[in-house]
């Protein structure tokens, strides 16, 4: 018999498993080239502080992602006098980038293939369709993983109780709530996600300035630390 204190562990992608932040500026400079964009610091400063409040809607449930893909770089656009750029177009072409740009810390992967040894992994992410799966297997770690939930194919997110019910109803057996574990760098759709399932949780605290507002069950400051936490106590 293994010995461990869990069957299955969920695991955010964006943040937890790889740098989201890194990536995302990455594909911003290609996106700016590509267009021409001259002051490149202000397009990415501008279209941050858009997007992270874009995001908040959508997390929210008051915006769907299809307000999501056109209204960030409309606003964007509008903001900095550029109307004649087409914003699904650029949305789709940002995208693009992204999934070029997607690497992971070749620790984090080791330590993927060591745990997928042991425990079911799954991926649970609240990202947009076109782009999850693509950068899953841009970085090979897709076939570690038993399931692969993209809020975007499903009409669920994080932390909605029928999201985590579709994870589940995926698995071929199915696991004790107890003996499952979900890691993730938000507060919101992780970590609140789980408890309201009534799952053990893992934050990944990689903004140490941030306050816990809820009781995970771990706070790690990376997913890197999670084999401490794994062992029976
Ligand atoms: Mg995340």
């Amino acid at each position: 018999m293994l010995n461990r204190k869990y069957t299955d562990l969920l695991f955010d992608l964006d943040n937890t498993l790889i740098d989201f932040s890194d990536g995302s500026l990455k594909a911003l400079h290609s996106f700016c080239h590509h267009y021409q964009i001259k002051d490149k610091q202000e397009f990415i400063s501008v279209y941050h502080k858009i997007n992270t409040q874009i995001w908040k809607e959508f997390e929210l449930g008051t915006i769907d992602s299809t307000t999501l893909r056109s209204k960030r770089f409309a606003d964007t656009f509008s903001k900095l006098n550029m109307k004649s750029l087409d914003p699904v177009e650029a949305n789709a072409t940002y995208l693009a980038f992204l999934v070029s740009h997607s690497t992971i810390d070749t620790t984090v992967k080791l330590l993927l293939e060591r745990l997928s040894q042991k425990y079911n992994l799954h991926i649970v992410t609240n990202g947009l369709k076109e782009v999850q799966r693509a950068r899953l297997n841009k970085i090979q770690i897709d076939s570690l993983f038993k399931t692969i939930t993209v809020s975007d194919e499903i009409g669920f997110r994080k932390p909605q109780t029928a999201y985590f019910d579709y994870v589940f109803a995926q698995m071929d057996e199915k696991p004790l709530l107890d003996d499952v574990l979900i890691i993730g760098d938000s507060l919101h759709s992780d970590i609140q996600g789980g408890i309201l399932y009534g799952l053990d949780t893992c934050w990944i605290n990689n903004k140490p300035d941030t306050q816990n507002s809820l009781s995970a069950t771990y706070t790690l400051s990376s997913v890197k630390e999670i084999e401490t936490v794994l062992k029976p106590t």
